[in-house]
């Protein structure tokens, strides 16, 4: 029997009110279920930001070192059970088994950052005009915030909302995507078990479309942070503006990688790889578009293909694999209709194309890795977000149109350019429209220490990780303290 687990309100491990579950399967082997879930709803919404609002005021006041020390404790229980975290997340995610322990271990890196972060200066003192007053302004918390999450990194993301949000002194809710639960409960489990006081995470698992606009609508959340689709994100951020309360979205990418005439052809194949295959293409960060000069086109094509076409895809908790399932049927489903929409818009198939099929391929929810070139910048491929692993080839004629293609679209999240000529790697990073940019390294990745996040459609312009992230989860108070 798989385990059932529970959602975390005030402190206690509570069913969903309604009593409905949800299982929690594997895409690798569809029939098998990883844990059994509650299906929590809008009560249980209500009663975590509840639960969160009673537990703000003493979070608030907690010394900000025994924050750090909690934080820092919840990292190296995490650390321990890293091999454990890691085969939840490839059983119910679908990436690669290295991939897992490489985000778990980001998760720990996360926590250990902002126990350190959380020490750091919480303020400016400035000169007044008055030569009594001392002039401070001081960063505090917002209060319980609520912190909405996408399947693909179930780890990595709520590390980097929840422990930047505890530590400068805000409680939470956080609302795991239904697919992948397992992970963020494990999360939950480490913090709880760190010695966070009763409510000052809340962890519901339930369905989006009621958890989601209940936490938006509770008078007690005053702050949301949200990583997903354009679609929820945008009907999220109208309903805090009209309760005039801090969202930040981080959404959709269209990410380019731009081969110039001189790049080293094997790294530009290598990279462009990775960042389009690795997780099965379903990273906001991946590679979905591969700008290439003429003059290099057939060259960089030809091994692009056959790299692709050798690649090992399977369980992810197999050694050898390269790249493992599609996370649901919806998933897959959408892949191949893009994959449709291409061919039909007059775009070619390269390799892939199709599901795979036959053996371990029919439990799961596989895509063979896809090519197309004769992409043009007008076809629905090179447009949206497909969310899968395919990629477009885009041929251009100069540097400038290369450029003018990668910036022709609504999103900006990362880009990145393959070239051995520093001129032009200047000019790239100047001219491309994109919050996180690389030269010779492929679109995905994120370290700890640095912002994260997009230019245009990708995000509401705020940023996430590093030093950044305590300007989202406080607010500034401006302090005139004069003698009585
Ligand atoms: P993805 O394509 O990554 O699944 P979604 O935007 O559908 O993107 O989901 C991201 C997160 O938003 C998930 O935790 C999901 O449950 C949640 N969600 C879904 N619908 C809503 C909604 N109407 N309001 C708020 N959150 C939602």
């Amino acid at each position: 029997m798989e385990r059932e687990y529970l959602n975390l309100i005030g402190g206690q491990w509570t069913p969903a009110s309604s009593g409905a579950t949800n299982p929690d399967r594997n895409p690798a082997r569809t029939e098998e279920v990883v844990a059994v879930f509650p299906s929590g709803g809008r009560e249980d919404a209500a009663r975590a930001a509840e639960a969160a609002a009673r537990a703000f005021p003493g979070w608030a006041r907690t010394p900000l070192p025994r924050r750090s020390e909690i934080l820092l404790k919840a990292a190296a229980l995490l650390e321990q059970r890293l091999d454990e975290v890691a085969q939840a997340l490839t059983r119910e995610e679908g990436k690669t088994l290295a991939e897992s322990k490489g985000e778990t271990a980001r998760g720990v890196s996360l926590l250990r950052y902002y126990a350190g972060e959380a020490l750091q200066p919480t303020g400016d003192v400035y000169g007044s005009a008055v030569p009594s007053t001392f002039l401070f302004a001081e960063r505090v918390p917002l209060g319980p915030v609520a912190l909405i999450t996408p399947w693909n990194f179930p780890v990595a993301i709520p590390a980097w909302k929840v422990a930047p949000a505890l530590a400068f002194g805000n409680t939470v809710v956080l609302k795991p995507a239904e697919l992948t639960p397992l992970t963020a409960w494990h999360l939950a489990d480490v913090l709880d078990k760190a010695g966070l006081p009763p409510g000052v995470l809340n962890l519901v698992v339930g369905r989006g479309s009621q958890v989601g606009p209940a936490l938006a609508e509770s008078p007690h959340i005053k702050a949301i942070s949200f990583t997903g689709s354009n679609a929820v994100g945008s009907g999220l951020a109208a309903r805090c503006a009209e309760r005039g309360i801090k969202f930040q979205l981080e959404m959709g990418g269209k990410n380019p990688v731009i081969v110039l005439a001189d790049a080293d052809l094997d790294k530009a194949v290598e990279l462009t790889i990775a960042g389009a295959m690795l997780s099965t293409g379903q990273k906001c960060t991946a590679t979905s578009r591969v700008i290439v000069h003429r003059d290099v086109l057939e060259g960089f094509r030809d091994r692009l293909v056959a790299r692709a076409s050798s690649l090992k895809v399977g369980d992810g908790m197999k050694a050898e694999t390269y790249m493992g399932p599609l996370v649901s049927a919806d998933a897959q489903k959408s892949v191949l209709e893009y994959i449709g929409v291409g061919k039909r818009e007059g775009a070619r198939v390269l390799t892939g194309g199709t599901r795979l099929e036959g053996g371990e391929y029919d439990a799961g929810y596989y895509v063979a890795p896809t090519v197309f070139d004769r992409v043009r910048p007008d076809m629905r491929i090179a447009q949206e977000e497909i969310f899968g692993p395919v990629v477009g080839v885009i041929e251009a004629r100069d540097f400038d149109e290369a450029i003018a293609l990668a910036n022709d679209t609504r999103f900006g999240l990362s880009a990145s350019v393959v070239t051995r000529d520093l001129g032009l790697a200047l000019r790239f990073i100047r001219e491309i429209e994109a919050g996180i940019v690389h030269v010779n390294s492929q679109t995905a990745g994120a370290e700890p220490q640095v912002p994260f996040g997009g230019f245009k459609g990708s995000s509401s312009g705020s940023r996430e990780q590093g030093k950044a992230a305590r300007e989202f989860f406080t607010q500034i108070k401006t302090v005139y303290l004069d003698p009585p």
